[in-house]
Formats: C-alpha cells, structure tokens, sequence
C-alpha cells in the first residue's frame, strides 16, 4: 500500500511519501533505544511539563490540525477539532496523574516475612505502536501520553493513508520539549513491521486496528516473547428494553452509529430491540438516520462525512447487499451514490439472519443492523452471540435491569442508558477477538510498565511503601 494522503471527498491524492529504508528504520530504533536511556535520568514532574505543553501546542494548533485529519480521512471538521481537544485533554490528565498512578504501593511485610515490601512501576522501553487511520490523532495519543509519562520511548507505524497526522505527532512530540527519540514515525508500510518488532531494542507492542493485523502481531510477537496490547474490532450492542425513554434512545443510537462516519470501533453496530417497542423504535431511528446530512466534511452543517477508502465504501455496500439477497429488509438508505467522493447514506437493515455477513461481521461504516427480542435473556443471547467483546450499550430504566445487563454482557465495557466511548479515567478495552489489555487510566499506563515486586529483609527501614525518587 503506498504511503499517501489521499482526500476521501474528492478521490484526489494530494501528497505521497517514500517508505523510510531499513537503515533509516534502524536508525529511529537505535534513538528511540537512546532516548529511553536519556528518560530515566527525567522526573515525572519534567516530563509532565513536557506533556503538559503538547497538550498547549495542540489547543493552539487545534484548527489546523483537524484541517488535515480531515482532508486525510474525511471525519467531518467538527468531529476532528473534537478529537484535537479530547487529546489534549489526555495529555494534562497523565501529566497531572501519572505521579499517583506510578507510585510506589505498599504490601503487607509482615505477610511476606519481610522488613519492607512493595510494587514499584517501571517503564520498559521502546514501544512499537501499530495504529489505525480512524481517530488518527486520539488513537496514537492514547497510548502516547500514558507510555512516555511512565518514562517509555515510542515508535510508531501509523496507517498508511494518513502520513501527515503520524509526521505531526513526531513534531508535536518534539516541539512540547522530550528528547529527540522519544517519539519517531515510521513512514513504512505493515510489512515492516515484523523487522521492527523481532527488534530485541523494542521491547513490546500495542496495535490498534483490525483482527487480521491482531492475529499478525500477536505471532511475531509470540515468536519474540514480547508483550503486546491489542485493541481490535467491535460488533457493539445496542439493546432497547421496554422501559426506555425511546426518543432518547433513538437519537443516541444516531449518534453512537455515524459518529466519525460511521467508522468506529466502539459505534453501536447491531441494535437488538424488545418486540413491545421494536416498531415505535424501528421508525424514530430510521426517521434520525434519514434525516443526517451526508456531505462535504468541511462544512459545519454536514453529519456524516465520506468514508475512508473506496474500499471501505465497497465493503459496507457487499455487506448491505449480501442481507437484501438473503431476505432483508432495508429501512432508509442502502444505495451507493454516484459522483466523486466516497459518500454511503445512514442506513438500517432488518430481518436480519445468521447466514448473512451483517449477522457475524464488523460494519465499518454508517450502516446499523436491527434485530428483534421477545425477552431480556433472548436480547442478551443475541448481543453476546459476536466473536467480538469491546463495547456495548444497553437502554433500560428498571435498576434491577440494569444490574444485570452489567453482569451479563461480556464485553469490555457496558453502558447503561448512553453511548460508549473512551475517557482518560476508564480502562478500555476489549474481550474474545476484540483484543486483551487496557489502554487508558492507570491499567493502562501500567500495561507498559515493569510491576516491579521489591523484598527487603534484614537492614531495611520497616514499613511498607518505598520511596521512590519519582
Ligand atoms: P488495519 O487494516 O488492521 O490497520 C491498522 C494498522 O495495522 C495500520 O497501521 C496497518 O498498516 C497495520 N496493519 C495492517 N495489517 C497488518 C499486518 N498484517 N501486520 C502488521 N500491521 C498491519 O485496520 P484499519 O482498517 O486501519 O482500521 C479499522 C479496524 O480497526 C476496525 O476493525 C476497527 O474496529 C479497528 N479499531 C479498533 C479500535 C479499538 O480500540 N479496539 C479502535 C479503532 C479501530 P497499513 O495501513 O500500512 O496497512
């Protein structure tokens, strides 16, 4: 795949990039090796300021930063200086905590038969961050900040089609004051990956991005007995009992299906709906996906922008096409539009089948499957019934309900009357081929960290908690 920024509004390559050579590779890896032996010499509280003013040059360039995620990817301006600010956001969230979340933590020393005992965390070195194209910024970000205040290096392959977010963040790293090889891009395509990785200077990995590329990484990375995180894809639930204020439900449902075009891990993929609202709910959802205006990302007024790739756009059509051939039933959309750009209406299909590809597979795009439950068991059969496990969202009033969609979903997160979505002070993540670890919080700062036991016997001070220079 070439290394370009092609914009998905008009088809037009506006920029292409030469993948770096091996010896240019070799070179980031070798400052990336430097520059975490430089870290260890830092406090927290100095790579805090250093975080702190990246998170002020990314207010200040907030503009025309989202400018170019859109001409990149077509995530509609709105939503991208959205994104800007949610990183920064991050960034002062781990400088202002990342002191409390690696301190160290007390044991029992008696237990132990120690004089002293604790847990220290300690980074590990370079990390390799594989990441994917969709929140372009905020998915690299979110392991950046956590990995670099813990005192890590990084190394990242972005996707392909967004070189100049991933040149960006390198500079943004740069500027913000941490030493040259904290953070490099690797302009190169997946295939080099596998060098990188079996590199012993890199010491772990993190891929965000789809089961296929898991499934890659997560061999190479058995083969080297190095530690990875993966975040993969999602089929979320979206489950409407009875009891829910349904105008709500419908319009978060909108909301939590085409936000970012559609082209979320976490969007609501299936809404499973109880049969005593399905047609009251069935035609305020169709109603609030008609009703979006799909167009021009720039545009402020525009709802849903073009997809990422007209491959992607290929993608979502076969998938909408294969449920109408075996039996389903479109309510709103489901044509592909002619003209330049790779646009796709909100669309929702029903009748939905387990032989259809709709049934088992991921939509990445703004396209909503709908199925009905006569129970709350049969809804949670339907909403587990995925070889996903990352979001899921569920839409009752009844506490006791709520308890038990808690309990019984089995994805990495639940929630209960709104829409998923990441924060800096949740772990997320997911279960079954949606991945395994934890990004965000102190988890998932300490994902990348040495969880350091530490015993002092006889000619220690007793007590429990060490005292960590950091
Ligand atoms: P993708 O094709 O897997 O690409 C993601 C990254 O992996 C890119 O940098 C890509 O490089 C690289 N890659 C692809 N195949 C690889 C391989 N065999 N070995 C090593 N690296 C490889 O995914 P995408 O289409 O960009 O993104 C959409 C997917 O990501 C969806 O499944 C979505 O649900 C998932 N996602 C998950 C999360 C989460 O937090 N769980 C968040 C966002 C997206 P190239 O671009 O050079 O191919």
């Amino acid at each position: 795949m070439a290394i370009s920024t092609t914009n998905p509004a008009t088809g037009q390559v506006l920029k292409t990039y030469d993948p770096m050579s091996d010896e240019q590779i070799d070179g980031a890896i070798e400052r990336a090796d430097l520059a975490f032996r430089q870290l260890q010499g830092t406090t927290i509280a100095q790579r805090g300021e250093w975080l702190t003013a990246a998170a002020d040059l990314l207010d200040a360039e907030r503009d025309e930063t989202a400018r170019m995620m859109t001409t990149e990817m077509g995530k509609t301006y709105a939503a991208a200086k959205a994104e800007v600010t949610k990183c920064a956001t991050a960034c002062r969230f781990y400088a202002e905590n990342a002191e409390k979340m690696l301190a160290d933590e007390p044991a029992d020393a008696g237990a132990v038969k120690a004089k002293r005992a604790f847990v220290r965390y300690q980074p590990i070195g370079p990390v390799l961050a594989v990441m994917p194209w969709n929140f372009p910024l905020w998915q690299v970000m979110r392991f950046a900040a956590p990995a670099l205040m813990a005192g890590n290096t990084g190394l990242l392959k972005h996707a392909s089609n967004v070189p100049q977010t991933a040149l960006y963040l390198e500079d943004l790293f740069r500027r913000a004051g941490f030493p040259e090889g904290t953070f490099s891009t690797l302009l190169v395509g997946s295939e080099a990956v596998e060098k990188v990785l079996s590199d012993p200077r890199v010491r772990a990995a993190t891929l965000t991005g789809s089961e296929g590329a898991g499934r890659s990484i997560a061999q190479i990375a058995g083969r080297e007995l190095k530690k990875t995180v993966l975040e993969l894809g999602g089929s979320d639930p979206f489950v409407v009992m009875p009891s829910a204020d349904l105008d709500r439900a419908a319009e978060v449902a909108t909301t939590a299906r085409c936000q970012n075009n559609g082209q979320s891990c976490i969007a609501a993929k299936r809404f499973i709906v109880h049969t005593d609202v399905f047609d009251a709910f069935a035609e305020k959802f169709a109603a609030n996906m008609s009703a979006l205006r799909v167009g021009d990302p720039m545009d402020e007024q525009t709802d849903v922008g073009p997809l990422a790739s007209e491959r992607g756009r290929d993608d979502i059509h076969a998938q909408v096409q294969d449920a109408v051939d075996k039996g389903g039933t479109v309510l709103c959309g489901g044509e592909k539009p002619a003209g330049e750009g790779w646009y796709y209406p909100p669309t929702v299909v029903t009748d939905l089948r387990p032989e259809m590809r709709m049934w088992s597979e991921e939509v990445f795009g703004p396209v909503a499957g709908l199925y009905r439950a006569s129970s709350y068991e049969e809804a949670i059969e339907i909403a587990n019934g995925t070889s996903f496990g990352l979001g899921s969202n569920a839409w009752t009033t009844d506490p006791a309900e709520q308890e038990r969609f808690a309990t019984d979903l089995d994805a990495g997160n639940v929630f209960i009357n709104g829409m998923t979505t990441s924060y800096p002070e949740l772990p997320f993540g997911g279960v079954k081929n949606s991945g395994y670890g934890r990004e965000l919080s102190a988890t998932g700062m300490r994902e990348f960290c040495n969880t350091k036991t530490v015993w002092m016997g006889e000619g220690a001070p007793s007590g429990g908690a060490g005292a960590h220079a950091e």
